[in-house]
């Protein structure tokens, strides 16, 4: 166990853990869904609003240019927590949906009927629904890697289709439904060697461990900054610089252009050209704000400590007899996704909740998964750096109750 995280001084910093929920303290296990928000980042965007709130890029007048450096400042935070090379590859989007469909719109312009896409079989609806429409318009064909019994991706078949006709191939670094980490280094290198693109969804890995974006020569790859302890509806896309300047940009209008007439109109240079319209202006600052915070705990204590509390639930779920575990693997982040044998998913979720757990249910907008180990849906309890191990005891006893009430 790790004594040396000072977890409960770390929980004075999240307001919203003071909550009681029918009368109960509390108990937030849903962080795969959206993390907390610590009071730092709340008080950067009321500091916005109160000191400098203004549009950028625009204005001559200070306070312009007060809101203008500080955006540019959260650009060059994000750069410098995922080591990128460029600060004009950081774009900021609404969140790692707005960021995918950036990438496929801007493929579906490229692709031809005798290209072929490959995703992973693991995927959240946002990296599967982009490359359906994708591939309605260019005529290109999509290939699955299937999973293995417990989801882990079958490698061998990834091997096996994948070819020099594959022009892109999009998975997910972690699995939001299961938490399982994909060997994300071994396609990448695997998918160069036939000349083929790949974007990284990073929503649920970028909050557990660091992530070096030069070093993985990865060529796309997002995140949001609502699982990252920073407010919702801001993301960010990076892109490797040749690929952003090949793409169209998915939305037009102010900010991404350079010359407008009616005839013709040539974009802005990058990243302005992707960033069209008055941004989250609030949302990205506080963005940058919520990276120096994590960068101030240490992501790799985080890890440590997320990892030691993972093993810890699991110890512990393992003993209630009819739980079943799905995707098991050493290579995990701390969600466990469970159900209770003759129990619905979702009355479990609906009665936690009544004991003041947060935990989500259902799909978790991965169909394709549920569909693969014939379920429906599943409880998901997704523990972060803000948990505790007595939180884990609750949990524990609390779903002993809720099976003697509903079995
Ligand atoms: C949350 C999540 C998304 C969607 O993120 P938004 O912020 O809702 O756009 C996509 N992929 C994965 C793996 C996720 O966990």
């Amino acid at each position: 166990m790790n004594l040396s995280f000072n977890v409960e001084k770390i929980r004075q910093d999240f307001p919203i853990l003071s909550k009681k929920i029918n009368n109960k303290p509390l108990i937030y296990f849903d962080n795969a869904a959206t993390s907390q928000t610590p009071i730092c980042v709340i008080d950067c965007i009321k500091d916005y609003y109160e000191k400098y709130n203004s549009n950028i890029h625009r204005g001559v007048h200070s306070l312009s240019d007060e809101a203008t450096s500080a955006y540019e400042d959260a650009r060059n935070k994000v750069k410098d927590h995922f080591n990128i090379k460029y600060s004009e590859e950081v774009i900021f989007t609404s969140g790692t949906t707005h960021s995918i469909n950036i990438v496929s719109n801007g493929f579906s312009k490229i692709l031809t009927k005798d290209d072929e896409i490959i995703v992973s079989g693991l995927e959240h609806h946002s990296n599967i629904v982009p490359w359906q429409m994708m591939i309605e318009s260019s005529g290109a064909k999509l290939k699955v890697i299937p999973l293995m019994e417990n989801g882990e991706l079958d490698m061998d078949e990834f091997a096996n289709i994948l070819s020099l006709k594959t022009k892109v191939v999009f998975l997910n670094h972690v699995s939001n439904a299961l938490g399982l980490i994909n060997p994300i280094e071994k396609i990448i290198n695997m998918s160069h060697e036939k000349g083929a693109y790949v974007l990284i969804d990073g929503a649920q890995s970028a909050a557990h461990f660091k992530i070096d974006l030069q070093k993985l020569n990865v060529d796309f790859f997002t995140a949001s900054a609502h699982k990252l302890c920073g407010p919702t509806g801001v993301g960010f896309l990076y892109g490797k610089k040749e690929l952003l300047h090949r793409m169209e940009p998915l939305m037009g209008g102010g900010e991404m252009i350079s010359d407008v007439t009616f005839s013709k109109t040539t974009y802005a240079d990058l990243p302005h050209k992707f960033e069209a319209g008055t941004p989250n202006i609030s949302g990205v600052i506080a963005f940058g704000r919520a990276l120096d915070y994590l960068n101030e705990i240490g992501l790799e204590k985080i890890e440590n400590y997320e990892n030691d509390l993972l093993d810890y639930a699991n110890s512990k779920l393992k003993q209630i007899e009819g739980l079943k575990i799905y995707g098991e693997s050493k290579n995990k982040t701390s969600v466990i996704s469970f159900n209770i044998e003759g129990i619905h998913s979702y009355d479990i979720g609906a009665l936690l909740d009544k004991f003041g757990i947060a935990v989500r249910t259902g799909q978790h907008c991965a169909q394709p998964i549920m569909d693969h180990f014939g379920v429906d849906g599943t409880v998901r309890a997704s523990f972060s750096f803000i948990n505790t191990f007595q939180e884990i005891d609750d949990l524990f006893e609390a779903l002993k109750k809720v099976k003697s009430m509903l079995s």
